[in-house]
């Protein structure tokens, strides 16, 4: 394989992604020529629309791969040869390699985030969890706690209809035993061990908890997947109340960890983007 590597993040509003910053410096720890680019539909002005041309362009340029967010990682799925199993279930691609002219996607948000996880808390995999929101984070989420071995996910969201759309596509892959859409979220917790956050509530600008603070008990793990903030609202209560934590930091840390060893075909060390990451 090669030592010199052109990629790119697709998505609107990435401006402060950190994943840019992520991607190059694992590069140059092992020594490679690896450039990593922005390109924000919002600064080019691109929609829905123009992402064939986008994928087509970096593919005829020369790059060699690609990471797809926001409005984009269902749009991509049509335009690739070929895409992961995972990325199938989840409707969802967030990583494009593109290699001998053909387009493969994966998706690493749902294989980081469970990375990060098991790493974390690793004597949780089999635990019952609530997952809070059900958009394509919390997909993600349930689906690698399935994946893992979790006994059973709650997935809760204020829009029922997104709750019970997630459930049918996970009982795609999992047995629907081990799965359900709540509406309860006190009565789901009460029976769980763990507790995701996987909506955008203690992003700046979005300040408050997800849930109640009362029904985050001691006895708890909590996770959260927002990093903007990288200590939210209720990863500070939690952390205070004596809960084992994992902070949002951990699937920004965990998908790029993926993506890069998909991008490049190298080990990536975990440890050593994740101190990078703490530090940008
Ligand atoms: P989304 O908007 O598709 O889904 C969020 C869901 O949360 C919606 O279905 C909404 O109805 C639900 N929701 C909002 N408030 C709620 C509440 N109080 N209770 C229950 N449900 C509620 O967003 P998404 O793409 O799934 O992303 C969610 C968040 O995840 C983003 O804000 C982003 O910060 C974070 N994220 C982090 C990473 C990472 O690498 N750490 C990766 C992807 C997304």
């Amino acid at each position: 394989s090669g030592t010199s590597f052109a990629l790119g993040l697709v998505g609107a509003g990435i401006g402060r992604s950190l994943t840019p910053a992520m991607q190059e410096a694992e590069g140059r720890a092992h020594g490679l020529n690896l450039t990593y680019r922005r390109i924000d539909a919002e600064v080019r002005g691109l929609a829905v629309e123009d992402l064939p041309s986008v994928v087509h362009w970096a593919q005829a340029l020369g790059f060699d791969g690609l990471n797809i967010t926001h409005p984009f990682k269902q749009a991509v799925l049509p335009l690739l040869d070929e895409v992961s199993r995972a990325a199938d279930d989840l409707g969802a691609v967030n990583t494009v390699v593109i290699r001998d002219g053909r387009l493969v996607g994966h998706n690493t948000d749902w294989s980081g985030w469970g990375r990060a996880f098991r790493s974390t808390l690793p004597d949780a995999v089999t635990d019952r969890a609530v997952v809070v929101g059900a958009g394509g984070a919390g997909l993600a989420v349930a689906y690698a706690l399935l994946d893992q071995g979790a006994a059973h996910v709650a997935i809760h969201d204020t829009d029922i209809d997104r709750a019970e759309a997630a459930a049918i596509r996970l009982g795609k892959r999992f047995a629907a035993e081990r799965i359900d859409a709540v509406t309860d979220v006190a009565a789901a917790i009460t029976d769980a061990d763990g507790l995701v956050n996987a909506t955008p509530i203690g992003m700046h600008g979005h300040a408050g908890l997800p849930v109640p603070a009362a029904l985050v008990e001691e006895r708890l793990w909590v996770a959260d997947v927002v990093y903007f903030p990288l200590e939210t609202e209720l990863v500070a209560l939690a952390r205070g109340r004596g809960c084992r934590v994992l902070p949002g930091g951990g699937m920004a840390v965990g998908q790029a960890v993926d993506a890069f060893e998909l991008f490049t075909g190298r080990r990536a060390d975990a440890d050593r983007i994740a101190r990078h990451f703490a530090e940008l």
